[in-house]
C-alpha cells in the first residue's frame, strides 16, 4: 500500500498527519483501558497520530479508524470504539477491494 499522506483533509478540514514509530501511553492520552495507543486525534490541533510499527495496512486501518472520529464528532455522533474499528476496517476494505488505494 502507498505511504499515509502528510495531511489528510476530513469534510474540509485539513489534519496533520503525525507518524510515531513507537505506540505511546502518558496520562493525557491513555486510553481507558490501560492499552498503550497506535492512533490518536487532536480535535483542536487537528493533527492525527498515528505509529509506524507494524505493517503499512494497520497505518492505513489506524488512520481510517482516526477519520471516523473526525467525521462522527464533527457530526456530533457518538460511536463506540468497537463500532468505530468495524466501520473503519469496512470502509479501508472497500477502499482496497476497488483499488482506490492500491496493494504493492
Ligand atoms: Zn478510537
Amino acid at each position: 500500500m502507498i505511504k499515509l499522506p502528510k495531511v489528510i483533509n476530513v469534510m474540509g478540514i485539513p489534519y496533520r498527519v503525525i507518524l510515531k514509530t513507537e505506540p505511546w501511553g502518558g496520562e493525557k492520552h491513555f486510553s481507558k483501558t490501560g492499552k498503550m495507543l497506535v492512533g490518536d486525534i487532536g480535535f483542536i490541533e487537528k493533527d492525527i497520530c498515528v505509529c509506524t510499527k507494524g505493517p503499512i495496512e494497520a497505518h492505513w486501518a489506524t488512520l481510517f479508524h482516526e477519520i471516523i472520529h473526525a467525521i462522527t464528532s464533527e457530526l456530533r455522533m457518538k460511536m463506540s470504539e468497537d463500532d468505530t474499528n468495524r466501520f473503519a476496517a469496512i470502509l479501508l476494505d472497500t477502499i482496497v477491494r476497488n483499488k482506490i488505494i492500491k496493494e504493492k
